[in-house]
């Protein structure tokens, strides 16, 4: 059976994307007699705003689709932390003391998603008392993986690349668990078959796939979509103050009429495939 998700974080509105990402994940799942579900990633305790995903659920009932809710991210931190200290146990991550500008000024490279973290703290000993990210041993997991493939059902066939973005956090300074490792473990756990994500998200894959390799998970097919953009061609973004669905719904606009327009494809999108 084909079990998709949208998994809205609750930092901001949601806009005309993430409209889209949630259609594109209900109606692969409905037209394959599947299921949908939708999971609040509420991982980042210091962004999250609980009250959203209230707001959230009501913008997905304008738009007209069903769903299965599944756990929060925050009812979930037992779990994290027990992997995060698994993966610690087999030596595949390293504590890291560095800020955003230490990254910034120390990158030699630039990758999909910005800097690329040079490793600079792979190594040394560091004062436990100092608050540290735990960051994967990206050479060390490829070794003990091999190479390592997926699929997206769009952009086909992939070679896993996950070097590219180098040792990502695993374990943030304050939370148990970053995007990368809490989402890879949500999907296992909710028993996701069918990973559909903006392609803003592409680069990230390699690393999920990784991760299921170490731990054993299940491994999904993905489907990147294209993101739909605004009059200068740029992805819509909360911080822009990109229009929210709830200030169109409040505008008197028919939320089914948008997801007939969303399927249409009236909207502009960009993709990169
Ligand atoms: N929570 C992520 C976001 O709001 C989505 C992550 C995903 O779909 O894997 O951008």
């Amino acid at each position: 059976m084909i079990v998709t998700r949208f998994a809205p974080s609750p930092n901001g509105m949601l806009h005309l994307g993430h409209a889209f990402a949630a259609i594109t994940a209900h109606d692969l799942a409905m037209d394959a007699g599947g299921r949908f579900l939708v999971r609040i990633e509420d991982i980042d305790g210091a962004r999250s705003r609980p009250e959203l995903a209230d707001a959230f659920r009501e913008d997905l009932v304008w738009l007209g689709l069903t769903w299965d809710e599944v756990p929060a991210q925050s009812s979930r931190l037992t779990r994290y932390d027990d992997v995060a200290q698994q993966l610690e146990r087999a030596g595949l991550l390293y504590p890291c003391i560095c800020t955003r500008s230490d990254i910034a000024a120390a990158a030699e490279v630039t990758g999909p998603e910005g800097p690329v973290y040079p490793g600079t703290c792979k190594g040394k000993a560091l004062q436990p008392s100092e608050p540290a990210a735990l960051r994967l041993d990206v050479a060390e997991a490829i070794r003990r993986s091999g190479p390592l493939q997926w699929q997206d059902a769009l952009a086909g066939y992939q070679q896993a690349d996950p070097a590219a973005l180098g040792d990502v956090v695993l374990v943030r300074k304050s939370e148990p668990a970053s995007y990368h490792l809490a989402a890879t473990l949500d999907d296992a756990e909710d028993g996701v078959t069918l990973v559909t994500r903006g392609e803003d998200l592409f680069a990230a894959t390699h690393i999920h796939r990784l991760l299921q390799s170490l731990l054993d998970l299940p491994v999904p097919t993905w489907h990147h979509h294209p993101l739909i953009v605004d009059e200068e061609g740029r992805k819509l973004a909360k911080r822009r103050g990109s229009l929210s669905l709830a200030d169109l719904r409040a505008s008197g606009m028919n939320g089914i009429q948008l997801g007939t327009d969303l399927r249409a494809g009236r909207y502009r999108q960009h993709s990169t495939h």
